[in-house]
């Protein structure tokens, strides 16, 4: 399988929706296991972000992370004290 690189500065918009869902699948995978939050609670964070007004494409429109790399991490917390 090739392993594409991906520039930090490249726009959403020059991704299409798979090259978008590999690299956040990726950025997961490489996120040191210490540093990750539980499974139980990452998908309560997501479906708390899913039914979020402020999520909008994947994004948080009060931080403007990708809320599934956010959720991800283990000492995060939503910037509107939702999680
Ligand atoms: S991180 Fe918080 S504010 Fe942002 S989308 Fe998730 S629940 Fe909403």
């Amino acid at each position: 399988m090739e392993d594409k690189r991906y520039c930090r500065k490249c726009l959403l918009k020059d991704f299409d929706e798979e090259q978008y869902r590999s690299l956040i699948k990726k950025e997961l995978d490489w996120m040191d296991t210490e540093m990750r939050a539980p499974d139980d609670i990452y998908a309560r964070r997501l479906r708390i972000c899913g039914d979020c007004e402020k999520l909008n494409q994947g994004t948080c429109a009060a931080c403007g992370c990708y809320v599934e790399l956010r959720a991800a991490a283990r000492k995060a917390s939503c910037p509107h004290k939702k999680w």
